[in-house]
């Protein structure tokens, strides 16, 4: 896991307190919110936030399409509205998964074209879920360095300090997945 911090960033990490220059981290605290507004219509969330409340996480009708990259029983949303869900790994990135990211950011962004309320969720709501919005923020036209900076505003400094994830977001262009 990165350090949250400094993110590794070679001309920020020799004079980092958080990480005392490693650039990584080994604990990742809970969000506040169990889902947070990235751009307009656009949420990113999870299942453990830091709220004792048993119903903190559970979606109802609040979003037109969810997609679970993590799923938890009881967690909703609602009967009629639109669940997607792929299961996935906080780990790294390989082709078969890039491709099934593309495919959901796409998904993601053609909703939100349509004026749907998009909610994209895993467990602590940080860095898959930050994967799939950040990959859409990159369909929409933005940067990945835009992209990833939207998500990390919207869900605090922990959000995609995997690696690996953010390696690949710095592989995409507005096209979506670079293909050969
Ligand atoms: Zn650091």
């Amino acid at each position: 896991m990165l350090c949250h911090a400094c993110y590794a960033e070679p001309d920020a990490i020799a004079d980092c307190t958080a990480c005392r220059g490693t650039g990584r981290a080994t604990r990742m605290p809970l969000c506040e919110e169990a889902w947070s507004e990235v751009v307009p219509g656009l949420w990113q969330g999870g299942h453990d936030v830091r709220s004792q409340a048993g119903t903190a996480g559970v979606v109802g009708a609040e979003f037109d399409l969810v997609v679970s990259l993590a799923v938890r029983e009881g967690s909703g949303p609602a009967d009629g509205v639109e669940h997607v869900v792929l299961r996935m790994a906080d780990a790294g990135v390989d082709a078969a998964l890039a491709a099934r990211v593309d495919a959901l950011a796409a998904q993601v962004v053609a909703a939100l074209a349509d004026g749907r309320r998009v909610l994209v969720r895993c467990s602590g709501g940080l860095n898959r879920s930050g994967l799939v919005v950040a990959a859409a923020l990159v369909r929409q036209g933005r940067t990945p360095d835009e992209a990833i900076g939207l998500v990390r505003a919207a869900r605090g400094p922990w959000a995609l300090t995997n690696p690996g994830f953010v390696a690949h977001l710095r592989t995409l262009g507005p096209g979506g997945l670079a293909l050969g």
